[in-house]
């Protein structure tokens, strides 16, 4: 028998006294092969003897566990119990009804561990009610649905949050609370002042008026099962946008952000705290576009930035101007490796009350003669980097989130902006789990991202800007969003993307694969950037390429971004140059 490495570690815990060991699975949510389910059950079977004498825990979570994997799963021998998400996993409850090996624990995942409300607990206790029904009174456990790590850290810290918001959240500290007043009240000593004073909150999230905005759920109705596409096709409005914009071949532009120095933070922290008037803080973020654009000007790139100086986040900065959003002092989240996030909550229904970037935009686009593009992120985005209400469906919210960035962008033209990009940064990271389910998130964030800016005109050049690999797969619905120029992520993934085209996507929009990656201080030669547009062309007509950096330059320091950029351009040009004389 060949030395399996978990049994080093399984016996050490035994000799540690270990009583119960949980092995980690959420892989049986996806669509496993019934060749990997077989693996899995012989993963299992070499581990036997080493678990005997243990209780041992299989969880699974984010996703109900599909019936062949439940089957094989609960089939296990050596195992004692098994841990399921009951909040995204909505089917798991029936295949529980349906059979569940007797004498076995069963873990159940009710209080939800990747968001931040609190429980129905009335409704949690009649399921596990009803679930104690089928595995026995001592067999069942009350759980998170998943760990921890993706909600924030306790409540306690949030004093400036508003009462009755405050009153429907429940963070890591609360939920640990509510799972064991859960397995309390199930096994006869419920607290009733605390299931109460739950009760009370869930009626109050309910019936708010600061959650329902009528108005704006009839308009987000009536979206639902519509279309909503530009009239004339994509090729036919660059040709009216070029005559507008008059650009180069091989344009060039940036994602957006320029660098966010120590200074610049400095100036939010003392307007938010209010200690610099409005006009200083103006005067201040206006002064650091004009030097953003004079950079760009002196490097000769076509298409302009007004840098994004005045902004925290690109979510954060539209969730604060948005209706039905609220913010935290200290729920931090862990993203990924060392970096967190303090994501908004979106409480209630989403509107726009007034312009949010118009004024930045416009007194950027004064300062100079080239295109400035105006800036804002897309609803799909904006969803996937909040907490999102668990009362209604996500494309609901996500519909709302659209219709207030549609008016965004309709001002944006209004006032003169000629080129608008919407970023869809996590678009590709909102994918569901299970491929049964990418078609209809697909194409309700296609949909809601097409909804922004269906009402511009033909002249008005729509970008978007989209981050992270692996778009090959739903390269289709990129193409659906059917913006006018997309900048993409490429350089890490190996330059992945192209393959697609090389297998013959065809693709007539305007494209720009980040030439250079912004996540390393390197800075790139301009052979490196020139080698790199020539193996685009070998794949994408000429007149649709863009030349751009991978993502947005804040992380970045000045001292790295100029002469990063200044051999951008000069690659654009050397291959303008050769293309003109290879006519
Ligand atoms: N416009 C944003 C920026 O440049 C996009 C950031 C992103 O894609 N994550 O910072
Ligand atoms: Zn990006």
């Amino acid at each position: 028998m060949y030395n399996h490495p978990c049994r080093e570690v399984i016996d050490d815990l035994k000799a540690a006294g270990a009583s119960w060991i949980q092995f980690d699975e959420p892989t049986l949510v996806k669509d496993l092969e019934s060749h990997q389910l077989e693996a899995f059950t012989k993963a299992y079977a070499e581990l036997e003897s080493s678990l005997s004498g243990l209780n041992v825990l299989i969880e699974t979570y984010f996703a109900d566990v599909p019936a062949e994997a439940f089957k094989t799963l609960t089939a296990l021998k050596g195992v004692s119990a098994f841990g399921f998400d009951l909040v995204r996993g909505t089917k798991t409850l029936d295949l529980i009804k349906g059979g569940f090996p007797s004498g076995k624990y069963l873990f159940a995942g009710l209080v939800d561990g990747r968001n931040i409300w609190s429980n129905d607990l009335a409704s949690s206790l009649s399921i596990l009610q009803t679930l104690e029904g089928i595995v026995g009174k001592d067999k069942l456990v009350v759980s998170t649905s998943s760990s921890l790590l993706h909600t924030a850290v306790d409540l306690i810290n949030e004093t400036k949050l508003d009462a009755e918001i405050k009153s429907w959240l429940a963070f890591a500290a609360q939920k640990v609370v509510e799972v064991n007043a859960l397995a309390k009240a199930l096994a006869g000593h419920k607290d009733e002042a605390f299931f109460s004073a739950n009760a009370e909150a869930q009626a109050s999230r309910k019936s708010s008026p600061r959650v329902t905005n009528k108005a704006v759920q009839k308009a987000a109705a009536a979206l639902k099962g519509s279309d909503h596409r530009r009239a004339t096709n994509v090729s036919a409005r660059l040709d009216a946008q070029q005559k507008k914009l008059n650009l180069p071949i091989l344009p060039t532009t940036t994602i957006g952000s320029f660098p966010q120095t120590i200074e610049l933070r400095r100036v939010r922290r003392e307007y938010k705290a209010k200690k610099i008037s409005e006009e200083e803080y103006v005067n201040a973020i206006k002064e650091e576009i004009s030097k953003v654009i004079k950079i760009q000007e002196e490097l000769d790139i076509d298409v302009l930035v007004h840098g994004e100086p005045e902004r925290n986040d690109m979510v954060e900065y539209f969730g604060e101007q948005l209706s039905g959003f609220a913010f935290t002092a200290n729920g931090w989240v862990q993203s990924y490796g060392s970096r967190c996030v303090k994501p908004p909550i979106i409480y209630g229904d989403v509107s726009r009350p007034k312009p949010m970037t118009v004024f930045w935009s416009t007194a950027a686009q004064s300062m100079t003669k080239r295109p400035m593009k105006g800036m804002l992120t897309g609803p799909v985005t904006i969803l996937n980097w909040s907490f999102v209400r668990n009362d209604q469906p996500r494309f609901e919210t996500c519909y709302q989130i659209a219709l207030a960035i549609k008016d965004e962008v309709e001002d944006l033209e209004k006032a003169g902006i000629t080129v608008i990009q919407i970023d869809e940064a996590a678009l590709r990271e909102g994918l569901p789990l299970r491929k049964s389910e990418h078609a209809f998130y697909l194409d309700w964030a296609v949909h809601s991202f097409r909804i922004t800016n269906v009402g511009v005109h033909d002249t008005t050049q729509i970008h978007t800007h989209m981050c992270y690999s692996n778009f090959n797969d739903i390269i289709h619905s990129i193409i659906d969003m059917d913006a006018d120029v997309i900048t993409i992520e490429n350089s890490r993934s190996d330059e992945k993307l192209l393959s697609v085209f090389r297998e013959g996507v065809k693709y007539g929009a305007g494209i720009g694969p980040g030439v250079y990656d912004i996540h390393s201080p390197r800075i790139p030669s301009t052979e490196e950037i020139a080698d790199r547009i020539t193996k685009m062309l070998a794949v994408l007509e000429t007149n649709i390429l863009w030349v751009n950096p991978d993502c947005g330059l804040k992380t970045r320091k000045y001292a790295e971004v100029k002469p990063a950029l200044q051999n951008m351009v000069a690659a654009a040009k050397q291959l303008r140059t050769q293309l003109a004389s290879a006519k």
